[in-house]
């Protein structure tokens, strides 16, 4: 069960459909951590989207549940993935949406990484 209140786990979401490759994503980075593909929707000139292979609703249920090797692993895919991009030297956002509030669409946990422009204040 998730942490976080949110409903339990659903392997019908859309993520876990796209890692099953029940259908498809622009895929562009994948190890045994993590997944990393173009957000259908982009809302920046750079608009990717970094998920765990496992199980989690989301953040609060990756941070408790998943092991320290599975969340190091994580992060450090989403560093490379935006290395890759090469989003380094310009900079770049990392954001995690969670539950109603948070305006979580997808329950499986996932980061946004954002750049391509300077992307200015946080909630405007
Ligand atoms: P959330 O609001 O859950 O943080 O963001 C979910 C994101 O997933 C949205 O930006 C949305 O555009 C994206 N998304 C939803 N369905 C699909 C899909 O089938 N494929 C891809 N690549 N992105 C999706």
């Amino acid at each position: 069960m998730p942490v976080s209140g949110l409903p339990p786990y659903d392997p019908g979401n859309v993520f876990a459909r796209i890692l099953r490759s029940e259908i498809p994503a622009k895929r562009i980075y994948e190890d045994e951590h993590a997944l990393a593909f173009h957000d259908i929707a982009p809302k920046a000139p750079v608009h990717v989207l970094v998920i765990p292979k496992g199980e989690y609703v989301s953040v609060a249920d990756f941070s408790a549940q998943a092991g320290a090797e599975a969340v190091a692993g994580f992060w450090r895919a989403v560093g490379e993935v935006a290395r890759q991009l090469g989003l380094e030297g310009p900079g770049y956002r990392v954001l995690t949406n969670m539950g109603p509030d948070g305006g979580q669409e997808v329950p499986h946990f996932h980061v946004h990484i954002f750049g391509g422009r300077a992307l200015g204040p946080m909630l405007s």
